[in-house]
C-alpha cells in the first residue's frame, strides 16, 4: 500500500487524487529531520512572540 497526500487540505489517501478537493496526491516522503528541525524554530519563534506580546 503506497499512501498518498494531498497538498491542497493535507489529506492523506490511496488515489491518485485526492478525493475531497480533486487535487493531484503525492507521496509525502520529505526529510524528516529538517522538517522537524523547522517546526522546532517555528515553535520557538511563535512562543516568544506571545510571551513578548503579553
Ligand atoms: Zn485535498
Amino acid at each position: 500500500m503506497k499512501i498518498k497526500k494531498c497538498p491542497n487540505c493535507g489529506r492523506y489517501t490511496l488515489k491518485d487524487t485526492c478525493p475531497i478537493c480533486g487535487e493531484k496526491t503525492y507521496h509525502p516522503k520529505p526529510p524528516k529531520f529538517s522538517l522537524e528541525d523547522r517546526w522546532g524554530e517555528y515553535r520557538r519563534k511563535m512562543k516568544r512572540a506571545l510571551k513578548s506580546k503579553k
